[in-house]
Parts: structure tokens; C-alpha cells; sequence
């Protein structure tokens, strides 16, 4: 026979279901157990403190709606909470829902503590033969703290991903943001702090996971209906990689998501740790609860290496492969690629592939030829000659033309583009550019920059004439 109270939250379900997709009704309704009815409150169980803060989140005023309809006015909703399956003696939380006359501050009060009343009952979301232990961090072994060369431009970063590698979640440093550029070693550093994590301690379950994927897996359990599955895997983790948070930006549902397994994992001590591309403050289309969470810990920049770290980089790559390139070669390659670790890594593979293809011994002259594949301008700068000519001889306009008053189309964009490509490539100012240019002010710079840009975003063909251009002028120098 029907409890009362699976009566009356049957017919909750009813109309929940008609206000709601059918695919939220699934995820969020169908695993909602109803477990009592005293004195008009309905108690009803959710499988984790995650489930409960993301139907208040979401779904509060239906919840509160329905109920009312169906119970009368003074109704009131608890929640059971289940605990996490791990820790036998913890009971299930009851979180009271308040009645109708304190409606208006129910959002404060449902921020107080849970209170711990009720038996045990088996948590249904563990994933089959998923226990703790087995899951696969994911972490590429190879990248560890001694293989990462510490230098002014990443000391922070590294000292207190040190720090945290030694008592995650036990530091102020949580979550541990570390950001920057792109090939600065945000990858490494974070995966070192897992491998350094994971071989301390193998009962923690480190996880690594790009933005990326995170976002694809969420879209793929949501499509089949066990996002509940997800969160609970999520939940699990004591140690959470999260690389390239800005992959995030725009993706409101995922954000949401992240939002409550960050919470969760912070409340309950885990660590964990992200990165992004760019500072936290700068990141766009990122909700602001998200971006404040991220203060609560430390956010550390990674910053382009000096001279003297790149070298020593080089020279640790070296050791590591077990090769020798002369010093010589080894500060062309340090001084000239500036901007990217990745790329100095790339000029020392291409090297050593160079002079075994072609049984050359690696020195000065290919250690150029092999850089000038890798920057487009590498130490000597391009000369505002350089770029009128080449830009001349694309469009056969006379480069005195470029001074005059002339209007002609071709003209015009050739003078347009030459201003341009001086914007990009020389350090000249606003001022200095145009007084090559037969005298002309700033704003007429900046006014032909800006037409260039635009008919780069709108004219597949001029876009085709700029890039076949940059590189004729990358190649002239
Ligand atoms: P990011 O994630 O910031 O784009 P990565 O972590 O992938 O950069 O780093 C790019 C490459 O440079 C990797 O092969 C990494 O091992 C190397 N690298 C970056 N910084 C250092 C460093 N300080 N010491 C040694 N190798 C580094
Ligand atoms: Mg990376």
C-alpha cells in the first residue's frame, strides 16, 4: 500500500513534471525519495548535500509552489541528506525548510548547518566498481618539481605549488590558481604538484582533468541522464586538476556545475587546483561567484623566463636527453625565442632532428636556420622598408606613391596596409609611423589600422593577401 506521503509527493511530481524539461525532471526529481509526512512536512531525501543545494539553487520556488498546492499553506519541506558513502559513522543531515510566513528569508536560513538526526541509508549514487582508489589521475609522470626549472618568473608559483604538494588541502591556498601564457608551464607545474601528491600519499585520489574534457564529459552524462553520476565521481576526489579554466567562459551549465563540486571539495578540506591563461580578474563570460571562489586561495602568475632561466631550461632539457650543444648555440637559441618555453623546447627537438637527418653537427649556422623557422622576427628588427616594399611589389604601386596625397584604391590600400604591418612588426610610435608615410598625423594611422582590421573580419580574400604578405615580409628578413 502507498504511504501518505508518496501520495502527495506523486502528485508534487505531476506538476513539477509539467513545469519543467523532462530531462532536469529526470536528473533532478526521479532519484528524490519521499520519506515522511508529519504535521504538514513532507521530508524528502536527496542523495547528496550537492543534490539539495542545487534544487534550492534552482528549483525553489517550483518546490515551494507545488508544495503549497498540494499540502496546504503551512507546509513545510525538509530534506534528508545522504551522506557520502565513505564515512560509516556520519548520519544523514535533515535540513529544514521553512514555513511559509519566513519565506522571504528562506535563502538564509537554508545556509545554516544540517542537522544530524536520522539513520544511515546507503548512498545510491556509488558508480559501480568505482571506489576511491582506482581512479586514474590522469597525470603524465614524466612532469615533476625536478625537472622544473625554478627562476624569478615562477618562484611563487612553484613555492607554493611546493607547498601545496606537501599538505593539500591543508594550506591557505586553496583553490591554488596558477596562471599565464600559453607554453609558460602551468601544465607542468600542476601536474608535478599531483605526481609529487599521488606519490606521497596513494590512498588520495588525485585527478587531473583539462577544462576541456571536463566540459565533455558534463555535455555526454547530461545527454544520458547521469549527471548525478558525474557530480558523484567529482565529488570523490581529494585532489582536483582543473588546467585551462578560461575552456569554461560562456558555458553557463558547466560553470554551474563546477561551482557546486567546487564547493563541495571545499568544504570538505579537498584540494584544489586550477589554471588559466590569464588572471582571474581578466577571465570573460565567467560567472562572478565562480571568479570569486577563486580568491579565497592564492592566485600565483607565471611570467615569461629571463635569459638566465632560459638557458638553464635548455641546459636541463639537454641533461635529461642526454645530448651536448655547444654554448654558443645554446644562448642564439635562449636569447632569440623569448616569449614561450614551449618553443624553446621545440627549437632543441628540431635541432637534434635537423643534424641527425642530415648528419650535420649542431652549431651557429643551423641553430639559425632552425630559429628563423620558429619567430617571425628574430633579434634584428623589420624595417619600415622592408614592409613598404613588399607591400609595394604585392600591389605594383611605386613607393612614392605611398607619400602623396593620391586616392586610387590600390594606393590607398597599400598605404593602409603598410601602416599597418608597421603597427606589428616595428616598435615604432603612432607618429614616427606616419611621418614615413609622407607626413601624415596619428589618427590617420590608427584610422587605417583599423580599416585593415576590419576588412581582415570581413573579406575572406583581403584576409588571404594579408597573411601571404606577413609572410613575404617574415621571409625578407
Ligand atoms: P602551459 O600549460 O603554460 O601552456 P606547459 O606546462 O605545457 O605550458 O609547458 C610547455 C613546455 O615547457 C613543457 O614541455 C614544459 O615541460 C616546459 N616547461 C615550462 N616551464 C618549464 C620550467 N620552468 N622548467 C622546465 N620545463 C618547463
Ligand atoms: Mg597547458
Amino acid at each position: 500500500m502507498q504511504s501518505k506521503w508518496n501520495l502527495v509527493w506523486d502528485n508534487c511530481l505531476k506538476i513539477i513534471k509539467d513545469n519543467i524539461n523532462i530531462q532536469s525532471f529526470k536528473t533532478w526529481f526521479e532519484p528524490i525519495k519521499p520519506v515522511a509526512l508529519d504535521n504538514n512536512v513532507l521530508t524528502i531525501q536527496v542523495p547528496s548535500q550537492f543534490f539539495y543545494e542545487w534544487l534550492e539553487e534552482h528549483y525553489v520556488t517550483l518546490l515551494r509552489k507545488t508544495i503549497k498546492r498540494e499540502l496546504g499553506d503551512d507546509a513545510k519541506l525538509e530534506y534528508r541528506i545522504l551522506m557520502e558513502s565513505n564515512t560509516q559513522s556520519t548520519n544523514p543531515a535533515t535540513v529544514n525548510y521553512p514555513n511559509s510566513r519566513e519565506s522571504s528569508n528562506y535563502m538564509n536560513e537554508m545556509n545554516m548547518p544540517g542537522i544530524f538526526s536520522t539513520p544511515m541509508v546507503k548512498n545510491p549514487f556509488v558508480i559501480p566498481g568505482l571506489k576511491k582508489i582506482n581512479v586514474d589521475s590522469q597525470l603524465n609522470p614524466n612532469y615533476t618539481f625536478d625537472n622544473y626549472v625554478e627562476g624569478d618568473c615562477n618562484r611563487l608559483a612553484r613555492s607554493a605549488g611546493m607547498a601545496v604538494a606537501k599538505a593539500p588541502g591543508g594550506t591557505a591556498f586553496n583553490p591554488l590558481v596558477l596562471y599565464g601564457g600559453v607554453g609558460l608551464g602551468k601544465t607542468h607545474l600542476v601536474q608535478a604538484i599531483g605526481n609529487f601528491i599521488k606519490t606521497a600519499n596513494s590512498n588520495k585520489s588525485v585527478l587531473y582533468v583539462s577544462s576541456e574534457k571536463f566540459t565533455n564529459q558534463f555535455v555526454d552524462y547530461l545527454k544520458n541522464n547521469n549527471v548525478n553520476d558525474f557530480i558523484h565521481f567529482y565529488q570523490m576526489i581529494d585532489v582536483l586538476i582543473l588546467d585551462d579554466i578560461q575552456f569554461f567562459s560562456g558555458k553557463t551549465r558547466t560553470q554551474d556545475i563546477f561551482f557546486h563540486i567546487f564547493n563541495h571539495l571545499h568544504q570538505s578540506g579537498k584540494q584544489l587546483i586550477l589554471t588559466s591563461d590569464r588572471a582571474p580578474k581578466d577571465l570573460e563570460g565567467m560567472e562572478e561567484r565562480l571568479l570569486s571562489r577563486f580568491k579565497w586561495g592564492l592566485s600565483a602568475d607565471l611570467q615569461i623566463p629571463d635569459f638566465e632561466t632560459r638557458i638553464a631550461i635548455l641546459k636541463n632539457k639537454m641533461h635529461a636527453d642526454g645530448i651536448e650543444i655547444p654554448n654558443d648555440v645554446v644562448e642564439f637559441v635562449a636569447y632569440n625565442i623569448k616569449s614561450n618555453v614551449r618553443e624553446l623546447e621545440g627549437v632543441l627537438i628540431s635541432l637534434l632532428a635537423q643534424s641527425s637527418l642530415t648528419r650535420q653537427e649542431i652549431n651557429l649556422e643551423l641553430a639559425k636556420k632552425t630559429v628563423m623557422s620558429f619567430v617571425k622576427s628574430v633579434s634584428k628588427e623589420i624595417s619600415m622598408e622592408t614592409i613598404q616594399k613588399t607591400v609595394c611589389d604585392f600591389f605594383e604601386v611605386p613607393i612614392d606613391k605611398l607619400k602623396e596625397q593620391t586616392r586610387k584604391r590600390h594606393v590607398v590600400q597599400a598605404r593602409q596596409l603598410s601602416m599597418y604591418f608597421a603597427k606589428e612588426y616595428t616598435n615604432q610610435s603612432l607618429k614616427a609611423i606616419g611621418s614615413h608615410f609622407g607626413g601624415r598625423d596619428h589618427s590617420t594611422v590608427i584610422h587605417s589600422c583599423q580599416a585593415v582590421r576590419n576588412l581582415i573580419d570581413t573579406d575572406e580574400e583581403f584576409k588571404e593577401s594579408v597573411d601571404e604578405l606577413k609572410k613575404r615580409i617574415q621571409l625578407s628578413i
